[in-house]
């Protein structure tokens, strides 16, 4: 059965997609830790994400640097931490999280975010994708 992440993908279910290649997708978090939480996958759907083949976790690597630094232009903030969990979803990603100081990677603190707001983030990131 494809995963939530694939489904998202296909257009199945909805997102709020921000970045967009042949063989990946970033979208933000449906529960964020922060304003601005965006999900980067890759359309070829491997659980783990350190089963990828090396290219594929190159290129991943490397879409992910251009959707962080959009996100930094894109909302007012120090860093854009990643960070790797997977314990979740099945599908291999990676976290970007705009952040100011430690605490604001915090798994266990999600930030209450408007579908409006979700909806301006998004295209505030995708606008600055490059
Ligand atoms: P992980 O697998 O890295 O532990 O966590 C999966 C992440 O995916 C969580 O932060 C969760 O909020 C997010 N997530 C789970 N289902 C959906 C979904 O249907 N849409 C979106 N946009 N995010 C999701």
């Amino acid at each position: 059965m494809a995963s939530i992440f694939s489904r998202i993908i296909a257009g199945e279910i909805p997102s709020y997609r921000v970045a967009e290649d042949e063989k990946h997708y970033a979208f933000l978090d449906i529960n964020p830790v922060a304003e601005g939480h965006v999900l980067v996958v890759p359309k070829h759907e491997v659980d783990y994400i350190f089963d990828l083949p090396d290219d594929e976790y190159a290129a991943l690597t490397l879409f992910a640097k251009r959707v962080a630094k959009a996100q930094r232009k894109a909302i007012p903030c120090k860093r854009i931490a990643e960070a790797v969990l997977g314990l979740e979803v099945p599908h291999a990603h990676i976290h970007l999280i705009p952040i100011n100081c430690e605490a604001d990677v915090d798994f266990h603190h999600k930030v209450a975010v408007t579908p409006e707001r979700m909806t301006e983030i998004a295209k505030a990131i995708a606008d600055k994708f490059e």
